[in-house]
């Protein structure tokens, strides 16, 4: 049901405008949002231009010296303030993300929105933490300094719209910087409902913006606007060329978190069932997970065993509505995601690759999860990101041909090892470019630890520290005896 700026969804009421210095604002235009589920209309959102972006922005810039100076201590509380908001509307938050998106709502329920309220927490007590450092020069103190560095643009994608806004959001505003976030136009709805929360925790006005529309619309005048003094970019790879062009015009300090076509290793002396479970995994969120290991290196010696085992278990994952608690995998995100999945399955078919499983849709906006092999390390299907529930098996005889084969493509994002020996896992993590190592586990991620991408995975790192010193001016005072 819609309304001129509401739409309800799932029973959810959420504003299609865009939330600019405390106020809703809507554009001339619209674009119509729909859900992946069923394809059905959820709303018309407010079609961002240059004039919605030049408003954020100042709003964000008149905002910034009083958050700047709101001492740290109210900024966390603040931010507690906002994750209890976050916590009381999980339900909400869950069922309109899963809606908007078609991930799944028992992931949304139980990890997804938890974790949301999670990441403004840990950022709020890691700011109280952040221990301002000095050391001594012949006398002299060097006392550094994170001071907040303005008005900062984060833009984010679709397959995990919340979560991954919230890894940028938290630390932006907690570090004393104001915010403009722009969700993706295919999954715009849950950042409307975080202004909400927000506003409600007593955030004051213009310290979150969020506005909403395309990309090469309001996202390019967002990227290349001179009052603007940090990006954070999750996406493609492609956008992210055009945004890091539009930062350099005024050297606005980047931080981009990008694809990946990460390898999952499986050793001869792994357990074969963690193996195979680790494997399976990677069709989590129909394979829209950058972090996805989805060239599974299997040696030679157990390939055709695990390969059995693999295909046993993918045939028992449950396809359907992801509102469903048995669903284990939803469809994906827009018809065009699928026309581009399709594509890669079919020129790789049509390349002499096998389809041990799947290798085609299904009814409505799904893909048979699918594992090729015969796949030729330079072929398409092996270099580049799929962005579906679409799997390669490749061989290996020797330790040294697995890295080789893993280090083998443009991007470094992430790995993961099934391996029974230690020193193994040691020797083989020490060659990896990868910006994470899973060993014998997969997705395990810690906001302390360093996150990000090597090579045309990313440019940076997020989580703890590194997240402040992204969003902040280092200064160091050195000061005479
Ligand atoms: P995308 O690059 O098409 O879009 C991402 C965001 O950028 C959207 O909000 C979009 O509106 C915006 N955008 C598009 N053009 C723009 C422009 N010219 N200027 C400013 N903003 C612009 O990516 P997507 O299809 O939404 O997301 C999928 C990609 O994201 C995959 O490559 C995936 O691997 C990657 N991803 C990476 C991570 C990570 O942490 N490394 C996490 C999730 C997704």
């Amino acid at each position: 049901m819609t309304d001129t700026h509401t739409t309800t969804v799932a029973g959810v009421a959420v504003d299609t405008r865009h939330w600019i210095g405390g106020e809703r604002v809507a554009s001339a235009e619209t674009f119509t949002d729909h859900s992946p589920i069923d394809g059905a209309a959820l709303g018309e959102i407010s079609r961002g231009t240059a004039m919605e972006a030049a408003a954020a922005v100042a709003a964000a810039k008149a905002a910034f010296p009083g958050w700047a100076a709101t001492p740290r201590a109210e900024r966390a509380r603040i931010l507690h303030a906002v994750a209890d908001g976050v916590e009381k509307r999980i339900e909400e938050l869950a069922i309109v993300e899963t809606t908007d998106n078609g991930a799944l709502l028992r992931s949304h329920r139980r990890g997804v929105m938890p974790r949301v309220a999670h990441n403004f927490r840990f950022f709020a007590d890691w700011l109280l933490e952040l221990e301002h450092e000095d050391f001594d020069t012949r006398g002299h103190t060097n006392h550094v300094s994170w001071d907040p560095a303005g008005p900062c643009v984060l833009i984010t994608p679709w397959n995990a719209p919340l979560m991954l806004a919230t890894w940028k959001v938290a630390p932006a505003l907690a570090a004393g910087n104001t915010v403009i976030l722009k969700p993706a136009e295919w999954s715009p709805l849950t950042a409307s409902l975080l202004a909400d929360i927000a506003a409600e925790a007593g955030l004051p006005a213009g310290v979150l913006n969020v506005v909403q529309g395309l990309g090469s619309e309001i996202g390019d005048a967002l990227t290349s606007h001179p009052d603007v003094r940090r990006i954070s970019f999750t996406g493609s790879v492609p956008t992210a060329k055009r945004i890091s062009a539009s930062a350099a015009a005024n050297l606005t300090p980047l931080s981009l978190e990008l694809g990946g076509k990460s390898p999952l290793l499986v050793f001869a002396d792994a357990d074969l069932d963690l193996a195979v479970d680790l494997a399976v995994e990677q069709y989590d969120n129909a394979g829209q997970v950058c972090l996805a290991g989805t060239r599974l290196l299997v040696e030679e010696t157990v390939a055709e065993e695990f390969t059995k085992r693999f295909v046993e278990k993918a045939s028992r994952l449950v396809q359907g509505d992801p509102r469903d608690e048995a669903t284990d995998i939803g469809p994906n995100i827009h018809p065009r995601q699928l026309e581009k999945i399709d594509g890669f399955v079919q020129r790789a078919l049509e390349a002499g690759a096998r389809a041990v499983t799947g290798g085609h849709r299904r009814d409505g906006q799904y893909y048979a999860p699918t594992l090729l092999t015969d796949v030729a390390q330079d072929s398409e299907i092996v270099q580049e990101e799929v962005f579906g529930p679409v799997l390669t098996l490749q061989t290996f005889g020797t330790e040294e041909e697995a890295v080789r084969l893993a280090n083998d493509t443009r991007f470094g994002l992430a790995a993961t090892l099934a391996t029974g020996d230690r020193d193994r896992a040691d020797r083989v993590t020490a060659q990896l470019v990868a910006g994470t190592v899973w060993v014998n586990c997969f997705f395990v991620r810690d906001l302390q630890a360093p996150f990000g991408g090597s090579r045309h995975s990313g440019v940076g790192r997020e989580g703890g520290t590194w997240s402040f010193d992204f969003y902040c001016d280092l200064k160091n005072t050195v000061t005479a005896p």
